[in-house]
Protein backbone atom coordinates (compact mmCIF):
# COMPACT_ATOMS: atom_id res chain seq x y z
CA UNK A 1 0.00 0.00 0.00
CA UNK A 2 2.88 2.26 0.54
CA UNK A 3 2.75 3.50 -3.19
CA UNK A 4 -1.01 4.57 -3.14
CA UNK A 5 -0.07 6.71 -0.08
CA UNK A 6 3.19 8.01 -1.58
CA UNK A 7 0.35 8.72 -4.74
CA UNK A 8 -1.48 10.67 -2.60
CA UNK A 9 0.43 12.39 -0.75
CA UNK A 10 1.93 13.52 -3.42
CA UNK A 11 -1.55 14.43 -4.87
CA UNK A 12 -1.93 16.16 -1.34
CA UNK A 13 1.27 18.53 -2.04
CA UNK A 14 0.40 19.19 -5.37
CA UNK A 15 -2.56 20.77 -4.57
CA UNK A 16 -1.59 22.54 -1.16
CA UNK A 17 0.90 25.08 0.80
CA UNK A 18 1.99 26.49 3.54
CA UNK A 19 1.65 30.11 2.15
CA UNK A 20 4.76 32.26 3.58
CA UNK A 21 2.53 34.78 5.51
CA UNK A 22 1.70 31.82 7.61
CA UNK A 23 4.75 30.57 7.82
CA UNK A 24 6.19 33.49 9.32
CA UNK A 25 2.97 33.77 12.08
CA UNK A 26 4.21 30.19 13.21
CA UNK A 27 7.47 31.03 13.63
CA UNK A 28 6.86 34.19 15.57
CA UNK A 29 4.32 31.91 17.81
CA UNK A 30 6.81 28.84 17.80
CA UNK A 31 10.23 30.50 18.25
CA UNK A 32 11.63 26.55 18.73
CA UNK A 33 11.23 26.15 15.07
CA UNK A 34 13.96 28.11 13.98
CA UNK A 35 17.39 27.41 13.02
CA UNK A 36 15.97 24.64 10.39
CA UNK A 37 18.28 23.90 7.13
CA UNK A 38 16.04 25.47 4.21
CA UNK A 39 15.78 21.54 3.15
CA UNK A 40 14.50 20.69 6.49
CA UNK A 41 12.00 23.56 6.53
CA UNK A 42 10.59 22.59 3.33
CA UNK A 43 10.32 19.01 4.60
CA UNK A 44 8.49 19.90 8.21
CA UNK A 45 5.84 22.23 5.55
CA UNK A 46 5.15 19.27 3.44
CA UNK A 47 4.82 16.93 6.57
CA UNK A 48 2.49 19.56 7.82
CA UNK A 49 0.84 20.15 4.40
CA UNK A 50 -0.21 16.34 4.49
CA UNK A 51 -0.45 15.82 8.02
CA UNK A 52 -3.64 18.24 7.89
CA UNK A 53 -5.12 16.66 4.96
CA UNK A 54 -4.99 13.42 6.68
CA UNK A 55 -5.86 13.73 9.70
CA UNK A 56 -9.61 14.55 11.31
CA UNK A 57 -9.81 17.65 13.65
CA UNK A 58 -12.49 18.02 15.50
CA UNK A 59 -13.00 20.92 17.78
CA UNK A 60 -15.77 20.43 20.59
CA UNK A 61 -17.48 22.06 22.95
CA UNK A 62 -17.81 25.39 20.88
CA UNK A 63 -13.95 26.13 20.41
CA UNK A 64 -13.21 27.51 17.24
CA UNK A 65 -10.10 26.47 15.12
CA UNK A 66 -8.45 28.44 12.63
CA UNK A 67 -6.09 27.59 9.41
CA UNK A 68 -3.42 29.19 11.97
CA UNK A 69 -3.98 26.57 14.54
CA UNK A 70 -4.85 23.80 12.39
CA UNK A 71 -1.15 24.50 10.45
CA UNK A 72 0.65 24.91 14.32
CA UNK A 73 -0.92 21.78 15.51
CA UNK A 74 0.75 19.96 12.62
CA UNK A 75 4.11 22.09 12.54
CA UNK A 76 4.62 21.07 16.15
CA UNK A 77 3.80 17.66 15.91
CA UNK A 78 5.92 16.70 12.89
CA UNK A 79 8.90 18.36 14.06
CA UNK A 80 9.40 15.00 16.62
CA UNK A 81 9.26 13.00 13.07
CA UNK A 82 10.92 15.02 10.52
CA UNK A 83 13.52 12.28 10.36
CA UNK A 84 11.34 9.33 11.13
CA UNK A 85 8.85 10.04 8.64
CA UNK A 86 5.49 10.52 8.67
CA UNK A 87 4.01 6.67 8.58
CA UNK A 88 4.99 7.05 12.78
CA UNK A 89 1.80 8.34 12.77
CA UNK A 90 -0.29 6.04 11.14
CA UNK A 91 -3.31 3.93 12.69
CA UNK A 92 -5.22 6.56 13.71
CA UNK A 93 -6.80 9.73 12.25
CA UNK A 94 -8.82 12.13 15.45
CA UNK A 95 -7.15 15.32 16.77
CA UNK A 96 -10.02 16.70 19.67
CA UNK A 97 -9.49 19.92 20.69
CA UNK A 98 -11.09 20.76 23.87
CA UNK A 99 -12.03 24.55 25.03
CA UNK A 100 -9.70 24.30 28.16
CA UNK A 101 -8.10 21.51 30.06
CA UNK A 102 -10.57 18.83 31.07
CA UNK A 103 -11.39 16.31 33.54
CA UNK A 104 -11.08 12.54 33.36
CA UNK A 105 -12.86 9.61 35.64
CA UNK A 106 -9.94 7.19 36.10
CA UNK A 107 -10.36 3.89 37.54
CA UNK A 108 -8.03 1.39 38.47
CA UNK A 109 -8.37 -2.09 40.48
CA UNK A 110 -5.76 -2.35 43.04
CA UNK A 111 -4.07 -5.40 44.31
CA UNK A 112 -6.78 -5.48 46.56
CA UNK A 113 -9.61 -5.97 44.27
CA UNK A 114 -10.38 -2.46 45.08
CA UNK A 115 -11.14 -0.28 42.64
CA UNK A 116 -9.97 3.11 42.95
CA UNK A 117 -12.23 6.12 41.44
CA UNK A 118 -10.29 9.57 41.26
CA UNK A 119 -10.63 12.80 39.24
CA UNK A 120 -7.94 14.16 36.67
CA UNK A 121 -7.43 17.45 34.59
CA UNK A 122 -5.47 17.21 31.67
CA UNK A 123 -3.83 19.33 29.11
CA UNK A 124 -4.00 16.46 26.87
CA UNK A 125 -4.67 12.81 26.07
CA UNK A 126 -3.07 10.38 23.70
CA UNK A 127 -5.36 6.85 23.39
CA UNK A 128 -3.65 3.85 21.55
CA UNK A 129 -5.17 3.60 18.17
CA UNK A 130 -7.84 5.99 18.94
CA UNK A 131 -7.40 10.31 18.82
CA UNK A 132 -5.25 12.79 20.50
CA UNK A 133 -7.20 15.33 22.54
CA UNK A 134 -5.56 18.66 23.02
CA UNK A 135 -6.68 21.68 25.37
CA UNK A 136 -7.12 24.46 23.51
CA UNK A 137 -5.83 26.55 26.49
CA UNK A 138 -2.74 24.56 26.81
CA UNK A 139 -2.24 24.91 23.60
CA UNK A 140 -2.40 28.75 23.35
CA UNK A 141 0.01 28.54 26.02
CA UNK A 142 2.66 25.83 24.22
CA UNK A 143 4.53 29.49 21.76
CA UNK A 144 4.45 31.86 24.78
CA UNK A 145 5.99 29.25 27.63
CA UNK A 146 9.00 28.28 25.45
CA UNK A 147 11.76 28.86 27.82
CA UNK A 148 9.51 26.38 30.24
CA UNK A 149 10.05 23.83 28.02
CA UNK A 150 5.91 22.98 28.35
CA UNK A 151 4.37 21.85 24.61
CA UNK A 152 1.39 19.95 25.60
CA UNK A 153 1.06 19.10 21.52
CA UNK A 154 4.67 17.72 20.97
CA UNK A 155 3.61 15.56 25.12
CA UNK A 156 1.12 14.31 23.30
CA UNK A 157 2.43 12.72 20.12
CA UNK A 158 5.27 11.62 21.92
CA UNK A 159 2.82 9.56 23.66
CA UNK A 160 1.74 8.23 20.06
CA UNK A 161 6.11 7.65 19.30
CA UNK A 162 6.28 5.99 22.44
CA UNK A 163 2.65 3.57 21.74
CA UNK A 164 4.15 2.45 18.61
CA UNK A 165 6.25 0.48 20.21
CA UNK A 166 3.59 -0.74 22.41
CA UNK A 167 2.05 0.07 25.50
CA UNK A 168 3.70 3.72 26.41
CA UNK A 169 6.47 2.34 28.87
CA UNK A 170 9.10 5.53 27.40
CA UNK A 171 10.47 2.84 24.85
CA UNK A 172 9.69 3.91 21.32
CA UNK A 173 10.15 1.26 18.72
CA UNK A 174 14.19 0.83 18.04
CA UNK A 175 15.99 -0.61 15.39
CA UNK A 176 17.81 -3.36 16.48
CA UNK A 177 17.53 -5.43 20.34
CA UNK A 178 21.13 -3.43 20.98
CA UNK A 179 19.54 -0.49 21.08
CA UNK A 180 16.59 -1.15 22.71
CA UNK A 181 18.49 -2.17 25.51
CA UNK A 182 20.92 0.78 25.52
CA UNK A 183 17.91 2.93 25.16
CA UNK A 184 16.15 1.21 28.39
CA UNK A 185 20.12 1.02 30.04
CA UNK A 186 20.35 5.04 29.73
CA UNK A 187 16.77 5.53 30.10
CA UNK A 188 15.93 4.05 33.53
CA UNK A 189 19.07 5.30 35.26
CA UNK A 190 18.28 8.78 34.10
CA UNK A 191 14.31 8.47 35.42
CA UNK A 192 15.58 7.05 38.53
CA UNK A 193 18.11 10.29 38.91
CA UNK A 194 15.26 12.23 38.30
CA UNK A 195 12.21 10.73 40.78
CA UNK A 196 15.13 11.20 43.36
CA UNK A 197 16.07 14.58 42.76
CA UNK A 198 11.91 15.56 42.65
CA UNK A 199 11.93 13.32 46.15
CA UNK A 200 14.20 15.35 47.68
CA UNK A 201 12.65 18.54 46.54
CA UNK A 202 15.11 19.65 43.98
CA UNK A 203 13.47 21.67 41.51
CA UNK A 204 14.91 21.29 37.34
CA UNK A 205 13.96 22.07 34.19
CA UNK A 206 11.49 18.88 33.75
CA UNK A 207 8.07 18.84 35.66
CA UNK A 208 7.90 16.46 38.53
CA UNK A 209 4.96 15.38 36.98
CA UNK A 210 7.06 13.66 34.87
CA UNK A 211 8.10 10.93 37.63
CA UNK A 212 4.98 9.84 37.67
CA UNK A 213 5.78 6.94 35.00
CA UNK A 214 8.45 6.23 32.15
CA UNK A 215 6.23 7.38 29.79
CA UNK A 216 5.30 10.76 31.22
CA UNK A 217 9.28 11.13 31.66
CA UNK A 218 9.35 10.53 27.70
CA UNK A 219 6.26 13.00 26.90
CA UNK A 220 7.97 15.46 29.28
CA UNK A 221 11.46 15.57 28.09
CA UNK A 222 10.53 15.07 24.46
CA UNK A 223 9.09 18.61 25.40
CA UNK A 224 12.10 20.32 26.60
CA UNK A 225 14.23 18.24 23.77
CA UNK A 226 12.42 20.48 21.14
CA UNK A 227 11.54 23.72 23.00
CA UNK A 228 14.26 24.42 25.87
CA UNK A 229 17.36 21.73 24.41
CA UNK A 230 20.20 23.63 25.66
CA UNK A 231 18.55 22.92 29.62
CA UNK A 232 17.73 19.56 29.29
CA UNK A 233 21.06 18.49 27.72
CA UNK A 234 22.94 20.38 30.91
CA UNK A 235 20.44 18.81 33.06
CA UNK A 236 20.39 15.58 31.50
CA UNK A 237 23.52 15.13 29.13
CA UNK A 238 23.18 11.54 28.70
CA UNK A 239 19.23 11.54 28.25
CA UNK A 240 19.52 14.35 25.19
CA UNK A 241 22.18 12.54 23.74
CA UNK A 242 20.13 9.31 23.76
CA UNK A 243 16.91 11.65 22.45
CA UNK A 244 19.21 13.02 19.55
CA UNK A 245 19.65 9.50 18.43
CA UNK A 246 16.27 8.34 18.63
CA UNK A 247 14.92 11.20 16.81
CA UNK A 248 17.92 11.91 14.34
CA UNK A 249 17.87 15.91 15.43
CA UNK A 250 20.26 18.40 17.43
CA UNK A 251 18.02 20.83 18.63
CA UNK A 252 20.81 22.27 20.84
CA UNK A 253 23.18 23.10 17.73
CA UNK A 254 20.04 24.18 15.35
CA UNK A 255 18.73 26.52 18.42
CA UNK A 256 22.60 27.89 19.01
CA UNK A 257 23.07 28.76 15.23
ZN1 LIG B 1 1.29 12.42 29.29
Amino acid sequence: MGWLRDWKRKRILARHRIDDALWQRALHHLPFLRGLSAAEEQRLKEFAVVFIAEKQFTPVRGVQISDDDRVEIALQACLPILQLGLDWYDGWVGIVVHPSDFHVRRTEAGEDGVVHEWDDELAGESWPGGPVVLSWEALDDSGSVAEGGANVVIHEFAHKLDMMGGEADGVPPMPTREARERWIEVFDAEFDRFCAEVDAGKEGILDPYAAEHEAEFFAVASEAFFESPNALKREFPKLYGLFAGFYRQDPARRLAA
